[in-house]
């Protein structure tokens, strides 16, 4: 065991606090990371505030991890010390059902561990990114490529899978209009990523209040949802409108935006169940789905396509001690895009 130096929130909805946590020895297939830097992504917030259930206190956050390699156990293949790696939203997985063998980890059937607020093979508490080492299984472990910053690669473990694996999936390219909703964390990384795929960019967001951003990361066109005229103005005009936010949504006017056999997924989720009237499916032949991060080769693929096209996170660094100041300003949307902890203030 080592004792590192992290942030936790003590109990729900209490203040982060800094502290210090037990790392499990370095085992045969294990890395040890001296992690650089943590994203912080809007469900940091909902789990420390316990707000989605089963919580585990202390938490320490955090599943944007970038750092280097400062240990390997002996079984260890794809790593060595000094490497650049990256971590993201999950640490283990049962490798043995059918989504685990075809590389759809993120869906194993029998959940997949956490990289916080989960409890790992051995039965302990899993502890995030908001810390100064982790020691994680390899084949849990992301090779972040040399053209990418740390600070920058960070965010795309978890903003950037979520959006790259839909994009992929529904087949964002080249003929493809693709619709954005919401233009925050996930949002700027799924503009930059849907661009960089070769599909006709849109975003739509409330207000035309970060167009010029929006166009900057590569979108083709901008339109405010609180007009109602872009509804009737972009009707039956997308092939995938890939949702970002967590409000909740007339469906029944979003999936009007979409062509014949076009997709609505969702990657962000408002807490409430949601209805929608199913002839917006029916004519149409529409589909309303949803996409949960991706699996670890995905996520390798997903860095690699970065690197290639100079795609990293727009990011905002911050000190440790200003984590819970940086979560009510992502609570107020007031980020461009995403907040990263520079863990060596930890
Ligand atoms: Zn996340
Ligand atoms: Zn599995």
């Amino acid at each position: 065991m080592s004792t590192v130096a992290a942030y936790a929130a003590p109990s729900a909805g209490a203040p982060l606090e800094r502290t210090t946590i037990e790392r499990r020895p370095v085992g045969e297939h294990d890395v040890q990371i001296e992690i650089k830097y943590a994203g912080i992504c809007h469900s940091d917030i909902h789990q420390a505030r316990g707000e989605w259930g089963n919580q585990i206190f202390p938490m320490v956050p955090g599943h944007e991890i970038a750092g280097v390699v400062t240990a390997t156990g002996p079984g260890v293949t794809r790593f060595a010390v000094g490497d650049r790696v990256g971590v993201g939203c999950m640490v283990d997985s049962c490798r043995e059902c059918e989504n685990c063998r075809a590389g759809l980890e993120q869906y194993c059937l029998k959940g997949f561990v956490d990289t916080y607020n989960g409890i790992d093979r051995a039965g302990n508490p899993t502890y995030g990114g908001y810390s100064t080492h982790i020691v994680v299984d390899e084949n849990f472990v992301l090779r972040i490529p040399d053209g990418l910053s740390l600070q920058e690669a960070a965010p795309l473990l978890c903003a950037g899978i979520t959006t790259y694996s839909p994009l992929r999936h529904w087949n964002a390219g080249p003929g493809k209009r693709v619709a954005v909703v919401g233009l925050g964390g996930l949002g700027h990384m799924a503009v930059k990523i849907a661009h960089a795929l070769g599909a006709e960019v849109t975003v739509l967001s409330q207000t035309l209040r970060k167009k010029d951003d929006g166009l900057k990361l590569g979108a083709d066109h901008y339109h405010a949802t609180g007009d109602p005229a872009t509804f009737e103005q972009l009707a039956g005009r997308f092939d995938l409108l890939l949702c970002t936010v967590s409000a909740r949504l007339d469906l029944d006017a979003y999936l009007g935006l979409l062509k014949t056999d076009g997709v609505l997924a969702n990657v962000g989720a408002p807490e409430e169940p949601v209805s929608l009237n199913v002839f917006s499916l029916i004519f149409g032949r529409r589909s309303l789905a949803g996409s949960a991060i991706g699996g670890i080769a995905e996520t390798q693929e997903m860095l690699d396509f970065c690197a290639e096209h100079g795609l990293g996170a727009e990011i905002e660094l911050i000190r440790a001690d200003q984590i819970n100041e940086a979560w009510e300003r992502v609570l107020n949307s007031d980020v461009r895009y995403r907040f990263v902890i520079d863990a060596a203030t930890i």
